[in-house]
């Protein structure tokens, strides 16, 4: 174990829509929380565009490939031709072949003690979208066509490196979903990696496996069954939106991008276009994207006191944003989180 620096260099990506109201707010309780990161501001998205004419700027790629480290608000992708996601593009250029995001119960909701952490595949999978028409007769987008990707290595260190989490988290439990029934080979291949990996951890973690529209269901009528779920890009992308609907909407869902040498935390939410600039984001997802990020460097301590701070702003101060059904702004919110901090 080697000592944990006093100031850690990382890149900074306000985003777009919601994103530097969110930001702001984090970077605040991170400095109240007395945060080792030093932020490198770098610009991407629609604010890439603007200032750079680049949704992805060479400036932003470089600052990451050298801190290694960002936190990221949300990205737009602009519409037309010839942008592609900012975010799908972030995770292949740096590899970042794990998504990581966790469902908790903070507030007390539809479910209680809710406690799921979701492993994505990040980088192969139908999200690679790579889509092609083919024209028939007069109409030249007659038929639309998409391929997914798996390969076998890629599925076994996805597997792996959940295997892995469950050993350092003490989790018990991995579900792996997939469609093997139907999408026998991208799905198939998927399944088939996990199992040969779970084999290396028989009495440490436990694997079963599931459909995915049979997870779905589960996960509205049993989620406490699950410890965690091991999906596909495509499936990982839809089942953590609807964990993050169990424990109070995505303004509660963060999620971490973590490659061999690089790693991206940010919130699971897109932009929010129809709330940005009102002041009333709430900045919990993108908060607890930065616990993680604190836990990914080894201030376990830090990330702890930041999830209590949040904890208790809500279930014991009662301040939260609309969306949580309170009255705060987004301000207003960060500054109670802030208070908690220092009453510490
Ligand atoms: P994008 O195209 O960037 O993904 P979107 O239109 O899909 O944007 P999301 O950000 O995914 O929007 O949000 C979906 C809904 O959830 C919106 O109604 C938005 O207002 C709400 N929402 C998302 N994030 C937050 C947040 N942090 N606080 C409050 N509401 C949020
Ligand atoms: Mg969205």
């Amino acid at each position: 174990n080697s000592p944990i620096p006093k100031q850690i260099p990382a890149t900074l990506i306000p985003g777009d829509g919601i994103g530097p109201e969110v930001v702001e707010a984090t970077v605040k309780v991170l400095e109240a929380l007395g945060s080792p990161f030093s932020w490198d501001i770098q610009q991407a998205g629609v604010a890439g565009v603007t200032s750079a004419g680049d949704p992805l700027p060479a400036a932003t790629l470089t600052s990451i490939r050298k801190n290694k480290l960002a936190l990221k608000g949300p990205l737009t992708t602009p519409i037309g031709e010839g942008f592609r996601s900012s975010n799908v593009r972030l995770r292949e250029e740096f590899q970042l072949y794990a998504n990581v995001r966790p469902a908790v119960t903070i507030v007390p909701g539809r479910f209680e003690d809710i406690d799921i952490v979701l492993v994505r595949e990040n980088i192969g999978g139908f999200y690679v979208a790579h889509e092609y028409y083919i024209p028939v007769g007069d109409d030249p987008r007659a038929v639309a066509v998409s391929t997914g990707i798996n390969t076998r290595e890629a599925c076994k260190k996805i597997a792996r490196f959940a295997f892995e989490y469950a050993l350092k988290n003490g989790r018990k439990k991995i579900t792996v979903v997939h469609k093997a029934n139907i999408l026998k080979a991208l799905t198939g291949i998927f399944l088939e990696a996990a199992r040969e990996i779970a084999r290396e951890y028989e009495g440490k973690v436990q694997m079963n496996d599931m459909i995915v529209d049979a997870c779905a269901m589960q996960l509205v009528l049993n989620p406490w069954q699950f410890d965690m779920l091991l999906c596909t890009n495509l499936f990982g992308d839809i089942l953590s939106d609807q964990m993050a609907g169990l424990v109070g909407g995505l303004g509660m869902a963060p999620g971490a991008n973590i490659g061999d040498d690089c790693a991206i935390f940010e919130a699971v939410h897109g932009s929010a276009p129809d709330i940005a600039g009102k002041g009333i984001a709430n900045p919990i997802s993108l908060l607890l994207a930065a616990g993680q990020m604190l836990d990914h460097v080894g201030h376990k301590d830090l990330a702890l006191r930041l999830r209590t701070a949040i904890t208790d702003t809500l279930n014991k101060d009662h301040v939260a944003t609309g969306d949580l059904k309170g009255k705060a702004s987004t301000r207003e919110f960060t500054e109670a989180i802030i208070r908690r901090l220092q009453a510490a």
